[in-house]
């Protein structure tokens, strides 16, 4: 038999009632850790939860300064001082889009120029998407309402497969992207490619109810994204899910079950902009019982 240690650091379980538990079933795992019982699977959960939590409202408060957008455009693309101000004066009167979209929509670039500009201002390399294809086993790592959320398409693998090789479109969010690794457990190559293009690829390569974001329950603070985690939690163990993973991506919480044939994934939204709370951790873990 494999030798297993509960990941949960606190744990206090003695070695010899872990082997115990471990020979009346398989034990649970979170993130691809085991864990002696389901109450430090569920004190683990609960923990980095918390510190995903408290993460994202820090990352949320550091911005990188980047050049912006209309200076390049005016360095490259021979956009005028007056036809940005226009474009940032319909910015302004209809408070929606972003610079670069208005001075495409008025005319006054082309949406390669956009592409390029943004791949200047991010300093990511471009990718050529004119007959638009990718390959499905690369974009089947993504699920089609993060790819939609996070602005991006895979269309591929490097080399050595090691990275999942991303069409981007802005705005870039690098920790979103940093999420989306840790759950597909592969790197992220990120290339800036035409808007248009990954529209196009979203709509050929995912079903229009994979690419949906209306209807995601939205939830307000971290207490209620622990209750509704909790009750996934509980399902994956119950089903005996080989393992969970929970990612919390600048507003979406993304749970994946993998399954032996199969990967549930299951989508919350909620409230950035919530003030962070602190959930105090339950004390020791009771004492867990063996009727599995
Ligand atoms: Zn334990």
């Amino acid at each position: 038999m494999p030798k297993y240690q509960c990941y949960w650091k606190e744990c206090t379980r003695i070695r010899s009632e872990f082997s115990l538990f471990l020979n009346r079933r398989r034990p649970p795992r979170f993130d691809n850790h085991t864990f002696c019982s389901d109450e430090c699977l569920y004190t683990y959960f609960k923990n980095e939860l918390n510190d995903k939590w408290h993460r994202l409202h820090l990352e949320q408060e550091r911005r990188i300064p980047r050049p912006k957008i209309g200076t390049i455009l005016m360095q490259t693309a021979f956009v005028t001082r007056e036809q940005l101000d226009e474009a940032i004066r319909m910015q302004t009167k209809m408070q929606e889009g972003r610079l670069g979209e208005w001075l495409l929509r008025l005319g006054f670039v082309d949406e390669h120029q956009v592409t390029a500009a943004l791949a200047k201002q991010y300093g990511l390399p471009l990718i050529n998407l004119k007959n638009p294809d990718a390959d499905s086993d690369a974009v089947r790592m993504i699920p089609g309402k993060i790819a939609k959320r996070s602005g991006l398409v895979p269309v591929g693998f490097d080399d050595d497969q090691s990275h999942l090789r991303v069409a981007v479109c802005a705005p870039v969010d690098f920790q979103f992207q940093e999420a989306i690794r840790r759950m597909v457990h592969k790197g992220i190559a990120p290339y800036i490619g035409d808007q248009s293009a990954i529209q196009h690829l979203w709509e050929r390569y995912y079903e229009p109810e994979e690419l949906d974001l209306s209807n995601i329950p939205t939830y307000s603070s971290l207490q209620e994204l622990l209750v509704v985690g909790n009750d996934v939690v509980t399902s994956a163990i119950e089903n005996r899910a080989l393992d969970i993973q929970a990612e919390l991506l600048r507003d979406f919480f993304w749970m994946r079950l993998d399954y032996p044939s199969e990967t549930h994934h299951h989508f919350f939204q909620f409230d950035a902009t919530t003030a962070p709370v602190q959930v105090p951790l339950q004390g020791d873990a009771e004492k867990y019982d063996y009727a599995y």
